[in-house]
């Protein structure tokens, strides 16, 4: 429900209500007015869908030091290794405030029980069952509302930030909710809004994870970082008709395994960690097998390849994953009597919007936390449970904020005829169909294996489409008479929150689908999660990051060299 405060304003608003939105709203000093936005309800967000667990090096037989080498080893040559040694040593003291908090981790014994994922040399991920990020957002969404400071704005679509034009610094959000669109000022304002892995057609992500912060940072001028590198996880479910429910990465790491249609166990064939090898390389070798198969095995080419649980302990199947058993069943398989049809799909962008340590970005007052931001610590790919980990220790950055001196001044109301061209009643039909037929291109051009002539195609499609989206009459309206009369004013239109939030949620993947695709092109080698078969091999050249600021594509000062150790 609207509150009185976004008109006033508050001191800071944080845009999103998974993980790090929830985390950093609760770490802000107890005295500040914050907002707290999330387009959907607290309940929706890829943070409650996170499966797995969350890593800490809590364990007698691991270290720090541990977590960070193969954080780095992850990471390709991309880390910024003063952020993964930040993450990672502060990752028992964030676990230890979950506990406190009241999250119920699996115990074995009097402490946490550890399992152990694909890449990590320790067991150090805590998990809830196969429920990992629920039991987290469950208990934080419980302390927010316990937060006479934290006022929470659900089912408000956030479409730009409003910025001071003077300085350019960052002055709260333009935001709608209902049919109404509005200035919410606030101090300082924090971008939470999760991954974008909705812009291709194949994805673990649930359908909010349109890379909202990304767009919005951009167009307002924030510097952006290495979108190129998407993670794809191996193991999403391939039932016609079903969602790409993910079978956690867990599932292999206690004793699952990949087997072809005639059965064989073909990871060995591509990587001696077979199926413990890390998500990129797993990913890479389905595919390149399924190709491989279509063209030298008889009969029909399978899409998937099968995840078989049945020569792990049922009980352990049953203790640790649920979920999983659940979801298969309710598509009528039984985990324990048939393997589980799998293929890769987009999974985790570790590209966003380029914070430093405290996350803060190119613009002032505006911070970015969670997936959205690239903060350095997952490099090329992502070592696997490192993302909740990381929402919360850059999100208990926020514990230090200070705020700018600030006056919102309050907005009048004003109400805008909605045109008669948008009476069509096709509007929300046309919207979902542009953004199924970019989300098939994205897929196809810049999927699992690229190649420069595949993504200069698409790059022009894309293009022609975002020009088509620019002349379309909502576009028109909304982009030359609602939003700008929303930076001064309350705004009712007609009551078409769906639509509204249809149109943000497209804008942004066509921005973000352009940006991703540009620095894919640009990156002429393979690392980590971006995979060029032009140039299938990492080159030093590229130790370094890609960089956008609005056209301008650029490369940061170099890093590491390849098989340089790490800093101490
Ligand atoms: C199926 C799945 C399983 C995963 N398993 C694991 C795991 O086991 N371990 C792990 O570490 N990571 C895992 N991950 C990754 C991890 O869950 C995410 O990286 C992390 O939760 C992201 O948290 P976040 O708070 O940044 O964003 P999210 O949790 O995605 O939250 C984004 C929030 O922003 C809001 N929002 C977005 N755009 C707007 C807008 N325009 N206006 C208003 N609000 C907006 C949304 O409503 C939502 O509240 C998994 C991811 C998926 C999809």
């Amino acid at each position: 429900v609207l509150q009185p405060q976004s008109s006033t304003g508050f001191d800071v608003l944080v845009i999103g209500g998974g993980a790090a939105g929830l985390y950093a709203a609760l770490c802000l000093p107890s005295h500040y007015r914050v907002g707290l936005i999330t387009k959907e309800t607290l309940t929706q967000s890829a943070s409650d869908w996170a499966q797995g667990g969350i890593a800490a090096a809590i364990a007698s037989d691991d270290s720090v030091q541990l977590h960070l080498e193969d954080t780095l080893s992850a990471g390709a040559g991309l880390c910024d290794v003063d952020a993964v040694q930040y993450l990672v040593s502060q990752a028992p003291d964030c676990i230890e405030s979950l506990l406190t908090l009241g999250v119920a981790f699996d115990q074995s014994g009097d402490r946490p029980a550890l399992t152990l994922e694909a890449a990590h040399r320790r067991p150090r991920v805590l998990h809830a069952a196969d429920a990992t990020g629920r039991a987290v957002v469950t208990t934080l969404t419980r302390h927010v509302y316990q937060r006479p400071n934290i006022t929470v704005l659900a089912n408000t679509f956030v479409f730009d930030l409003l910025l001071d034009p003077a300085t350019g610094a960052c002055q709260g959000a333009i935001a709608a909710q209902g049919g109404q669109i509005m200035p919410i000022p606030a101090a300082v304002v924090v971008l939470a809004t999760g991954g974008g892995g909705q812009v291709f057609s194949q994805t673990t992500n649930p359908l909010g994870s349109t890379g909202d912060g990304v767009a919005i940072a951009w167009r307002a001028g924030a510097v952006l970082r290495d979108l190129e590198f998407m993670q794809f996880h191996p193991t999403a479910l391939m039932t016609p008709g079903a969602p790409h429910f993910l079978i956690s990465e867990a599932v292999r790491g206690e004793g699952a395994y990949l087997r072809d249609e005639q059965g064989h166990r073909f990871m060995f064939d591509y990587h001696p960690a077979g199926e413990l090898a890390a998500r990129d390389i797993v990913s890479r070798s389905i595919y390149q097998h399924l190709q491989h198969q279509a063209k030298t095995v008889d009969g029909p080419a399978v899409p998937h390849v099968w995840l078989d649980l049945r020569a792990m302990d049922p009980a352990v199947v049953r203790r640790r994953f649920p979920t999983i058993i659940q979801r298969c069943h309710s598509y009528g398989i039984d985990v324990f009597q048939q393997p589980i049809p799998v293929a890769p799909a987009a999974h985790y962008w570790m590209g966003g919007v380029l914070t430093d340590l405290q996350s803060a970005t190119s613009i002032p007052h505006l911070y970015a936390v969670g997936e959205t931001a690239s903060t350095g610590v997952h490099g090329a790919n992502r070592l696997a449970s490192n993302s909740l980990l990381e929402c919360v220790v850059f999100g208990y950055n926020m514990t230090g904020l200070t705020l700018p001196a600030w006056e919102a001044q309050p907005s009048p109301g004003r109400s805008l005829p909605w045109p008669t061209p948008l009476q069509d009643p096709d509007l929300l039909g046309d919207l979902a169909q542009q953004r199924r037929s970019l989300q098939q291109r994205v897929w196809n051009h810049a999927g699992i294996c690229r190649d420069q002539q595949s993504l200069e195609a698409a790059i022009a499609q894309i293009d022609l489409q975002r020009q088509q989206f620019i002349q379309h009459p909502l576009s028109d309206w909304l982009l030359h008479t609602a939003l700008p009369a929303a930076h001064h004013a309350q705004v009712s239109t007609a009551d078409q929150p769906e639509l509204l939030q249809a149109w943000g949620e497209l804008r942004n993947l066509l921005d973000i689908a352009h940006l991703m695709l540009k620095s894919a092109a640009f990156r002429t080698e393979s690392r980590g999660g971006h995979y060029r078969q032009d140039y299938p091999s990492p080159s030093d050249r590229w130790q370094v990051h890609t960089l956008i600021h609005h056209d301008t594509l650029s490369t940061s000062a170099p890093r590491l060299a390849l098989g340089q150790p790490p800093r101490p």
